[in-house]
């Protein structure tokens, strides 16, 4: 079970929830920052570089590579705390998308120097640059191409819905360099940087909830050394697919920290607001909402307490964090429409703050996989235990 108990852990969280509130959410104030808009670069950078000083950023990244070495656990503690925080700045308090991530751990001495490092120590972003216009959630589908030349490869292609595409200083970006084996070891992982000449950033998307976030990378005979390769040739997706799999586990937590701000915003509303001569919560249509949301929080704080910990005793988490993604993503999504139902007509306006994470919310079913590819995995596996 989830060890919250832990005295480290217990101040690094409190840690964290102060460093939000007393330091994150006044600055957000003082630059009068919209709730759903990429910060600037410098701030995001300031937020991160602050949060790294406190021992929070990266939290989960191993000492040799310079990260504080918390394990899966103990970084999901933080991850729930941080998202129960209403602020613009969610991305770069723990490091999201844009941020370190077990992916990068497969880099070389050299990488390790140039990207790793840096990264940990939040002085730089990237991204993580997987889908295109024609592969979603068929990634054997990829049409960027990277034909050898040289001693190097050239890039050509495009990826969209890429988050952090427009401020990262270096991609990861998942290329073809072997047609015939296409997903069976034909998709290669490259480090790219911002500046390499044939790569742009495209158009800057304004997504459902998250403006500036997500945008197009564009790769226009972008020539690039071999020493770019992530791992090995033709790896690149099998590092992906076991990445996912704790990112799954993280978006359940990010989910479980939303949904613990709707609630406790949900059942404060229902003590206060009176209609009919008493407080809404007061009956029982209210009261089974409120119930209702409480115990699939439970359940998904559970589960990501449970699959963190398969993670961290080296198991296969492959059905459980696709478990864990399906139910939280959509467990959150019921949170935010049941929140509004029970704020009535103030939960529609901009001031309670209920309609952006409405919104927001909604993405959660689709990244990293959407509901339906997170069910065909489940059921893959359950048919294959159960086979006769
Ligand atoms: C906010 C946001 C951030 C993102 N960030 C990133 C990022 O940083 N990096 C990155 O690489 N990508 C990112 N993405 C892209 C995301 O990973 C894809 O949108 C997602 O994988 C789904 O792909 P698609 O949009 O092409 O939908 P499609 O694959 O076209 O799917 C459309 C619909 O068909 C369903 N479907 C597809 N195949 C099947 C099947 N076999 N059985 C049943 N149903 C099926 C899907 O579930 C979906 O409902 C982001 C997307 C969003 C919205």
């Amino acid at each position: 079970m989830l060890d919250e108990t832990r005295e480290e852990i217990e101040i690094l969280r409190r840690t964290l929830s102060r460093f939000v509130t007393e330091e994150v959410i006044p600055l957000e104030r003082e630059h009068r920052l919209p709730g759903d808009v990429a910060p600037p670069a410098e701030l995001r950078r300031k937020v991160r570089m602050r949060s790294r000083e406190l021992g929070l950023y990266a939290a989960d990244m191993p000492r040799d590579a310079g990260g504080p070495g918390l394990t899966l656990s103990e970084r999901v503690v933080l991850d729930m705390e941080a998202l129960s925080h209403d602020t613009v700045f969610f991305e770069d308090l723990m490091g999201g998308p844009g941020g370190p991530s077990s992916i990068l751990l497969a880099c070389n001495e050299r990488q390790r120097e140039r990207y790793l490092r840096p990264l940990v120590a939040g002085e730089v972003t990237t991204c993580f640059a997987l889908s295109e216009p024609e592969a979603g959630s068929d990634a054997t589908g990829l049409r960027l191409r990277a034909e050898k030349k040289g001693g190097g490869y050239v890039l050509s292609g495009t990826k969209n819905i890429i988050t952090n595409a427009v401020q990262c200083d270096f991609a990861m970006v998942f290329a073809v360099t072997d047609e015939q084996r296409g997903a069976r070891g034909g998709i290669t992982c490259f480090l790219v940087d911002k500046g390499t000449p044939g790569f742009s950033v495209g158009r800057s998307h304004t997504c459902m909830g998250f403006s500036g976030f997500q945008g197009e990378l564009v790769f226009e005979r972008c020539e690039v050394p071999a020493e770019a390769i992530l791992g090995q040739e033709g790896f690149g997706l099998a590092l992906a697919l076991d990445w996912i799999n704790t990112n799954r586990i993280k978006i359940g937590a990010m989910a479980a920290g939303i949904a613990r701000r709707l609630l406790a915003a949900s059942a404060s509303h229902a003590r206060l607001r009176r209609q009919f001569g008493r407080a809404i919560g007061e009956n029982q249509g209210i009261q089974w909402k409120l119930a209702d949301m409480a115990t699939e929080l439970f359940a998904v704080e559970s589960m990501v307490a449970r699959a963190a910990e398969m993670w961290d005793h080296a198991r296969d988490v492959r059905k459980e964090a696709a478990m864990v993604k399906l139910f939280a993503s959509e467990m959150v999504n019921r949170a935010a429409y049941e929140a509004i139902q029970i704020h009535g007509g103030s939960g529609c306006l901009l001031e309670t703050g209920l309609e952006r994470v409405y919104r927001m919310v909604r993405v959660y079913t689709i990244v990293e996989g959407t509901s339906e590819i997170q069910r065909m995995g489940i059921a893959r596996k359950v048919l294959a235990q159960h086979a006769a």
